[in-house]
């Protein structure tokens, strides 16, 4: 049976989480330098050292959580998971295994569970912060699964 979906309206300002593994972290701080226009309309979360760097870049406050190898990355994924934030720009290196390797597939998951718009290259990146629904409100669909969990209760 399918499961559901309700929807929710995200606010015109949205709650933008960013993560960058250390060979995209220049990537990453380019492509918001470029953006900081949009970027600073909105409220932004980190990963540690991520955060660090875009609030030196972009002279914007960014929320700072753990870094990603110490759980931010699964603080990011919890905040998804109670409907705390809007996006996901995660710039992971596919080049080399990282320690938290677990956590990073955990966090791209649950970007899917929730329906969770989640750009993880610069290409994709691009397309999301240009679009208009940047700037005003939206009317997302949130996956029920109400379904599911009766299905697994039996
Ligand atoms: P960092 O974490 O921003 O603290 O470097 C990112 C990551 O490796 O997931």
């Amino acid at each position: 049976m399918t499961d559901l979906f309700k929807t929710k309206t995200v606010s015109a300002r949205k709650r933008i989480a960013l993560v960058a593994h250390d060979n995209k972290k220049d990537d990453l701080i380019d492509w918001a330098i470029y953006n900081k226009a949009v970027l600073s309309k909105h409220q932004l979360f980190a990963t540690g050292t991520t955060g660090k760097l875009l609030e030196e870049a972009l002279d914007i406050s960014v929320v700072k959580l753990l870094s990603g190898p110490l759980g931010g990355d699964q603080q990011i994924g919890a905040l998804i998971a109670e409907g705390k934030i809007d996006m996901l720009f995660f710039f992971w290196d596919p080049m080399e295994a990282q320690p938290h390797d677990p956590d990073i597939k955990a966090l791209l998951r649950l970007c899917v569970v929730w329906n969770i718009p989640m750009a993880c290259d610069r290409a994709t990146a691009d397309y999301i912060v240009t679009s208009a629904l940047m700037h005003t409100e939206y009317e997302t669909a949130v996956p029920d699964y109400k379904n599911y969990l009766k299905r697994r209760i039996g």
